[in-house]
């Protein structure tokens, strides 16, 4: 799934190391797989294609123990190769032999293997390793929570290097068998589907697996004690949900929001298309935080969420995501609105089929809440910089380029779209750039002034009807009379907290 990214000083540095080693012809993995917003995420040089983590935790302790073994194929003869990890590491070994290592940087592991890999040759990783989540910390922050009765890997962009060694980059996907042993009484949820459990000497053992590739942010564990329920959608996929025992008054609408799962499943198969993953589910531990995440196939839900009653709608945000976000991924992190944008015009969508506001008057609420001077404007959806990454914008500005698009190319072309696209990049990622070349072909429209005013022009935008609006009187535009707020705005604006720290 990785493609190559090189950033230019990377190139650089490579092409230093190439010229005086070409007789050796191995060369070191650069610390970086290139991404702008990320220098460090990922690692360039190689490729994952399967994670198998085997990993014991102790609540009480928060001591977490584990063996991963990361099946991987070189790209390039190397020396030496990186992996992203913060925990301690007691023995790496590749292709079975004791390995070099050293640690660098914020969350480097340099592996010098005994021998160099060759390229385009597969390699086994195997790193064994011990510590505590809560209490390795970047810039004095932790994205493992400690719980009453366990702990969360839930994050985005970076959870992965607090509890297993990675290509931590969506560029890198994989699959994964997650195996996890616990206290008896104390449960380990994790992505996909639930293979086995078996107790002994007072610890049991869940194993799980995801076997489509997943972006390692996707990964997700959760441990604590859990009330399980079980079901499956009409076409007999798995649905698996986890409610902490200890949600106090949050219980009841955290339930009657993710039991909806596979009813909301079912409505977005309708939208974008075949469901692309193995199993369903959601989870809702004890958390204090307030954001939600769409990991993969089981979706993780603050208790927050549900403040207020049921909220379907950060149900169909994070369900959304399995089609836009977890199976066709960004390329690069500023490319978060093929993520964002559609999230949270599927939510729109799911007002609009409740009767409580369409697409077009969300979209009309939302342009108006905002006066031209509101610095709201000035965060370009299409490339908002690491610090506006999860920015109201990128959600509010980039459905309503959706909106846009909807009338420039009308519903049954728009349609198509939405649901030709999560098939024609399935399981890989693309650019913002690659839509917009995808809607251009499907609709046989030029729609790149579309994009460039609603994704990548600061400011406002001011609205000129387009050519199909002002046909049918649909127009993204500045309405007559001042529009009234939606029914489903103030459930929407609950959601807004999804990626907040
Ligand atoms: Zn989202």
């Amino acid at each position: 799934m990785h493609r190559k990214v090189i950033a230019p000083s990377v190139l650089a540095a490579s092409l230093l190391l190439v010229i005086p080693a070409s007789a050796a012809s191995s060369v070191q993995g650069a610390p970086g797989i290139g991404d702008p917003y990320y220098p460090a995420s990922g690692n360039s040089g190689y490729d994952v294609s399967h994670y198998d983590l085997r990993l014991q935790y102790q609540p009480k302790t928060d001591l977490l123990e584990g063996t991963a073994t990361l099946l991987t194929t070189a790209k390039q003869d190397l020396s030496r190769f990186n992996l992203d990890f913060g925990l301690k590491v007691s023995e790496i070994r590749v292709n079975g032999a004791k390995a070099k290592f050293a640690t660098s940087g914020e969350h480097e592991l340099e592996v010098t293997p005994d021998r160099p890999l060759k390229k385009d040759t597969p390699a086994s990783v195997v790193v064994k390793y011990s510590g505590k989540p809560s209490e390795f910390k970047i810039d004095g922050w932790s994205a493992w929570q400690r719980t009453p009765d366990g702990g969360i890997a839930a994050q985005e962009p970076d959870s992965a290097v607090w509890w297993f060694p990675s290509n931590d980059h969506p560029l890198d996907k994989a699959t994964f068998d997650i195996s996890v042993n616990v206290p008896d009484g104390t449960q380990a949820i994790s992505n996909g589907v639930l293979q086995s459990q078996s107790s002994r000497l007072g610890w049991t053992r869940y194993n799980w697996r995801s076997n489509k590739p997943q972006a390692t942010y996707l990964a997700t564990l959760a441990i604590g004690k859990f009330d399980v329920t079980t079901g499956q959608t009409a076409s007999g996929l798995p649905i698996l949900n986890a409610y902490s025992k200890d949600l106090g008054d949050n219980a009841g609408a955290a339930r009657a929001s993710v039991e909806r799962t596979g009813e909301v499943a079912e409505w977005l198969e309708g939208v974008f298309g075949p469901y692309p993953f193995n199993a369903l589910g959601g989870y809702v531990p004890n958390v204090p935080s307030s954001f939600a995440l769409e990991t993969q196939t089981r979706p993780f839900y603050s208790p927050k969420q549900f403040a207020n009653g049921a909220n379907v709608s950060v149900v169909v945000h994070e369900l959304a995501h399995q089609w836009y976000g977890d199976s066709v991924s960004v390329d690069g992190w500023k490319d978060i609105w093929i993520n964002e944008g559609f999230a949270r015009y599927s939510q729109w969508l799911w007002s609009e089929k409740e009767g409580e506001g369409t697409a077009q008057e969300l979209a009309d609420w939302a342009y108006g809440l905002r006066a031209a001077d509101d610095p709201f404007w000035q965060v370009k959806p299409g490339d908002p910089g690491p610090e506006n990454q999860f920015h109201g914008a990128v959600y509010d500005r980039g459905a309503i380029a959706l909106q846009a698009l909807r009338n420039e190319v009308g519903d049954e072309t728009f349609f198509k779209i939405l649901k030709g696209w999560p098939t024609e990049r399935a399981y890989g990622n693309a650019k913002v750039g690659d839509f917009v070349r995808y809607a251009e072909k499907v609709s046989n429209k030029p729609l790149a002034q579309l994009f460039e005013t609603w994704l990548y022009t600061p400011g406002k935008p001011a609205f000129t009807p387009p050519a199909a609006a002002a046909k049918t009187a649909r127009s993204l535009q500045a309405p007559a009379a001042k529009p009234v707020e939606p029914k489903s705005w103030k459930k929407i604006a609950e959601t807004n907290t999804i990626h907040e720290h």
